[in-house]
């Protein structure tokens, strides 16, 4: 079994096809948002500014500043990606120096813990044999002078969530976890998020409670994870920003011909069915409407005149007119105790999964016992239960659809 990590099993939540691409197939992709390109730096900066403390060294806002451009026009190329219109290089690099700058000026001099390590790695087992090993990347683990450790974590998104989303954050619990298997003496965890671009912070502690049943919800993801055959796509908003989209057969076609000039997407295959397609469909959902007016017609005409075969140039109607038993349904109230009576008599097998209709044709049948038949009966509703039928010229009423 792989080792899992938070990242991991989000993507899987999020759309298990994106986890098969790029965790099963391993399909690497040159391609970045812009959003993750930018998050990457501001990490950057923050750890080298941690980095640089820890052996004295205080940089002033300009240095890192200074880093961080240096930085981004190194790494910048055609493989970052701006999804958002409207947008240039030139906003999100602004949005990411405004982010660092809002760190330094809340926590300097920096000092009210002390770093024991930067993007840090954990690894640590879920469970008693190790089966199910989870790793991370703390961006920075510290320790205050009071004893507790604390697991911080930059966040430079442009949304400052709730205060319960934090408390229900997996990665830092998931974290805690293995801080916890590494010093196991420790005098308590502490989860900090830094909300780089509000100047917010959130934090949350989780009690040994909460950790154990985390453990044990992650462990059964993992095997969701394990056991999945089929990774389907799930469509989202994020989609746009999922690096695998130009090869998802959910976006291919799509994206594909609606580039295309009028007359083009016009003449595609896909385009062409699609549309023939959803013509009879709606043509088709026209008639079934027409169908059931006229159907309801023929009945009424049936009953003011007391008939039952209607005659038309071609073909014929037949009409029955009567009731017929309802049972309940599955979501219905009675359903479970009728499915009991049924188990009990040992007519079950008869008609394995109950099948209402199935059931009603059994009664009709007349073959089960009198006292059985009633008990079922019980659970039935009368309802209408009027039919047309159309017989063409030569052919027997049965043969006929309604
Ligand atoms: S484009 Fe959307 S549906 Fe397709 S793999 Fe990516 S996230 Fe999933």
């Amino acid at each position: 079994m792989p080792v899992y990590s938070h990242s991991r099993l989000e993507t899987f939540e999020t759309c298990p096809l994106k986890y098969k691409f790029r965790y099963i197939d391993e399909i690497k992709k040159a391609e970045q948002s812009v959003e993750a390109f930018l998050g990457g730096l501001v990490h950057e900066v923050l750890r080298k500014l941690y980095d640089d403390l820890q052996l004295e060294k205080l940089n002033t806002m300009d240095e890192l500043l200074e880093s961080y451009a240096a930085n981004w026009k190194k790494a910048w190329g055609p493989h970052v990606r701006i999804v958002r219109a409207g947008m240039t290089e030139r906003n999100y690099f602004d949005y990411g120096a405004k982010c660092i700058r809002n760190y330094y000026e809340q926590y300097r001099p920096f000092r009210q813990s002390q770093t024991l390590g930067t993007e840090a790695r954990l690894i640590f087992p879920l469970d008693g044999e190790g089966k199910y090993q989870v790793q991370g990347y703390v961006d920075r683990i510290a320790r205050r002078d009071d004893g507790i450790i604390e697991i911080h974590d930059y966040k430079t998104s442009r949304s400052l969530p709730a205060q319960q989303k934090s408390d229900g954050d997996r990665q830092l619990a998931l974290y805690q976890i293995g801080i916890e298997r590494q010093w196991p003496d420790t005098r308590g965890v502490e989860l900090i998020w830094h909300y780089v671009a509000f100047k917010e912070t959130r934090r949350s502690r989780r009690t040994a409670a909460q950790l154990l049943e985390l453990r044990q919800q992650t462990i059964e993801l993992i095997d969701r994870v394990e056991h999945t055959k089929q990774f389907e796509g799930r469509r989202s908003a994020l989609c746009d920003w999922c690096e695998y989209k130009p090869d998802c057969p959910l976006w291919r076609h799509p994206d594909s011909v609606l580039a295309l000039p009028p007359a083009q997407f016009k003449a595609d295959d896909g385009v062409r069915l699609a549309d023939e397609y959803a013509k009879t469909k709606y043509e088709l959902h026209t008639l079934e409407l027409r169908l059931e007016q006229l159907k309801e017609q023929v009945i009424a005409f049936a009953q003011q005149r007391n008939l039952r075969v209607i005659q038309g140039s071609g073909a014929q109607i037949y009409v029955r007119l009567g009731e017929a038993e309802k049972f309940p349904g599955k979501r219905e109230e009675l359903r479970a105790a009728l499915e009991n009576v049924l188990k009990k008599a040992g007519k079950w097998e008869e008609i394995s999964e109950l099948d209402t209709a199935a059931l009603a044709h059994a009664l009709e049948a007349a073959k089960w016992p009198a006292e059985l038949v009633a008990e079922v009966r019980r659970f039935a509703t009368q309802v209408a239960r009027d039919s047309v039928t159309l017989r063409r010229a030569g052919k027997s009423a049965e043969d006929e659809a309604e």
